[in-house]
């Protein structure tokens, strides 16, 4: 029989990143060509032009700030004008560039690099030190990404595996990878949690465990909440004190900055064992033109780190009660409460946790090797047959199509199983309308331009009808990396147009927006269902109610201060509730229906109370 070829797993880390594989039978992690597990996710270019990645490259970023780039992960398929992206840029030494669609680029050896590029010169590194494990070239991996990703972040990270030669079997999530390890070789049966706070990103997972089975039931977070924002906490924690003292803002020296962060992550992790660290910072600052040199030096206790970064504790306590709700689980069913990431040694962490989940979490997990060995095991599960792992995941965010009148009609809600795949009928919005414009949208919010713009395509060609005559097909697929795919079919002539999402890069709010309000004439209408139907009708009646009693009203209150207010407030009410006949959305209909018998029972008490004095 000839040798199997050797298959890796990847934690991508913001921080740091770890490979691991399955070798008789038992997942390890693949220690790097230095010796070490952990390959710090740092990419820089040296004062005489090479290329250095991982410590080499960590080692050097006090002194060439601007050429190395650290925590790409944080910056990886997101647009350059996202609030998150503005706010993180302030502490970031490197240049960081829009682009031409509102992506992320990254000033790098003299050009513009993409963010994709930069992980990929980490994930270069990493094979590198697969391929000298194995004596062989390795191709075949997995990458795990933060549950809540969306599609664009995904994409993003499966492109870095391509371009860095990597045949990518699958993305995974890293909760569910660190499940995998946590069930590897025991008999675990019931629910557990998984409490992921990393560099960069925080998920809270729970999972049902059985026979080889993991199923994600729930799943919730925020990537953007991680080691970086304490880290960053205790930077503005310096930066300000050094300016009262000073009235110097050392945020605006790239080098002080990157020893500023360097420091203070030093001083973060020595709080996870003692009770005090000294920050030291000799000449932070020497005055333009000679003068006398600053220094900083001061002492951070443990509880100044936790008063600094209550809310950041408060945050992940929160998503974890949200998930536990949504999976309708107790924290007192949860057979086994998991910690992963290097954050989650911060004892302010662990308090937060063991108070919530009403539990010591496992100890027997390493927090940061358990993602990469989970990783192998879903590899070597793919690539053998006798590994028996059967891998549930969900979609963390919902997602669906703009319909007319700003709103969202989700077609798969979050926390669906995947892979998994719907269809639905929708309508011209418009008379004569010959195109219609499907834009994928990934979110929460029942109004468009609140959520992400995963992609967009047309459909050409419908048959010119009075509006809502013509249908249109819609069908929404998602694999079990969570990446997705929409078609949209013409049913008279059968003609169809599809896409495989692809981050869009670059709208703002701002510009989708437009893009809805400038498109309406292009734009999909929700099917009446029966529901839908009964709901616009009733909103019909209730409208037609309103708009006769204002003139009542208002001649009775005989433009009083009460009566225009009251009126004003009607006719916006109104004016609301006809977009929502509009739109078709469920909710957004039921929410005009309720804002409107509010109105009406002010208008009818008012002629009550009013009219017959
Ligand atoms: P990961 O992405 O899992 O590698 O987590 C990296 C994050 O964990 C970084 O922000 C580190 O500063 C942080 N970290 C690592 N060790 C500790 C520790 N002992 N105490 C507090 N934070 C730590």
């Amino acid at each position: 029989m000839s040798e199997r070829e050797p298959v890796i797993g990847i934690d991508l880390g913001t921080t740091n990143s770890v490979v691991a594989t399955v070798q008789g039978n038992q997942p390890a992690v693949i220690r790097n060509r230095s010796g070490a597990t952990l390959t710090p996710s740092v990419v820089a270019v040296s004062k005489t032009g090479k290329r250095l990645v991982g410590q080499i490259a960590k080692r050097q970023a006090i002194t060439n700030p601007e050429e190395t780039v650290y925590a790409a992960k944080r910056l990886i398929g997101r647009k350059f004008s996202s609030q998150q992206v503005q706010e993180a840029m302030k502490v970031l030494s490197y240049q960081v560039i829009c682009g031409e669609h509102d992506d992320i680029r990254i000033r790098l050896e003299g050009r513009e690099v993409s963010l994709p590029e930069i992980s990929a010169m980490v994930l270069r590194e990493i094979k590198a030190d697969a391929d000298a494990f194995f004596g062989k070239p390795v191709t075949k991996a997995i990458i795990t990404v933060p549950a809540y990703f969306n599609d664009g972040q995904r994409q993003a990270t499966k492109d870095a595996g391509r371009i860095a030669g990597l045949d990518v079997l699958r993305i995974i999530n890293e909760p569910t990878a660190a499940a995998l390890a946590y069930g590897f070789g025991k008999t675990v049966n019931g629910k557990i949690a998984i409490f992921d706070l990393g560099g960069g990103t925080f998920d809270i997972s729970v999972l049902e465990v059985g026979n080889g089975v993991f199923d994600v039931i729930a799943t919730g977070g925020d990537t953007f909440l991680g080691g970086e924002d304490f880290d960053n906490r205790i930077i503005e924690w310096l930066v300000f004190g050094f300016a009262k003292e000073h009235g110097v803002d050392l945020r605006k020296d790239r080098m002080a900055l990157q020893r500023l962060k360097t420091e203070a992550e030093k001083a973060k992790i020595e709080l996870s064992t003692i009770k005090e660290a000294q920050i030291n910072l000799p000449f932070i600052y020497t005055p333009p033109g000679g003068g006398t040199a600053l220094h900083l030096q001061k002492a951070l206790s443990r509880e100044k780190l936790d008063e600094l970064c209550a809310d950041l504790v408060d945050r992940c306590i929160t998503h974890c009660d949200a998930v536990l709700k949504e999976a309708k689980v107790k924290a007192s069913d949860l057979k086994e409460m998991i910690l992963v990431g290097g954050m989650t040694r911060m004892p302010k962490v662990v308090d937060a946790v063991k108070a919530y989940f009403k539990r010591d979490p496992c100890k027997g997990v390493h927090p940061d090797e358990v993602v990469a060995l989970g990783a192998a095991v879903q590899a070597n599960a793919l690539v053998s047959e006798e590994a028996q792992v059967l891998l549930l995941d969900v979609t963390p965010q919902s997602l669906g199509v703009a319909i007319a009148g700003g709103y969202v009609r989700k077609l798969i809600p979050r926390n669906t199983t995947v892979p998994t795949s719907t269809t639905e009928l929708f309508n011209t919005s418009k008379d004569g309308q010959t195109t219609v414009k499907i834009m994928v949208l990934q979110g929460e919010s029942e109004l468009a331009h609140q959520n992400e713009l995963l992609g967009e395509f047309i459909l050409t060609g419908l048959r010119e009808a009075k509006r809502g005559e013509v249908e249109i097909e819609v069908t929404f697929d998602i694999n079990s990396e969570g990446i997705v795919s929409v078609g949209a079919r013409d049913k008279e002539t059968g003609q169809r147009q599809s896409i495989t999402v692809t981050a869009s890069g670059g709208l703002t709010e701002d510009e989708l927006k437009k893009i809805m309000e400038e498109q309406s004439d292009y734009l999909l209408e929700a099917k009446a269902g029966e529901e839908s139907r009964n709901k616009k009708t009733e909103l019909e009646n209730i409208i037609k109610e309103v708009t006769a009693l204002i003139p009542q009203v208002q001649q009775v209150t005989e433009g009083s201060e009460f009566g225009v207010d009251a009126v004003a407030k009607a006719v916006k009410s109104l004016e609301g509730a006809k977009r929502a006949l509009e739109g078709g959305s469920l909710t957004a209909l039921s929410d005009a229906i309720d804002t409107l018998n509010r109105t009406l029972n002010l208008f009818r008490g008012v002629l009550q109370r009013i009219g017959t004095r």
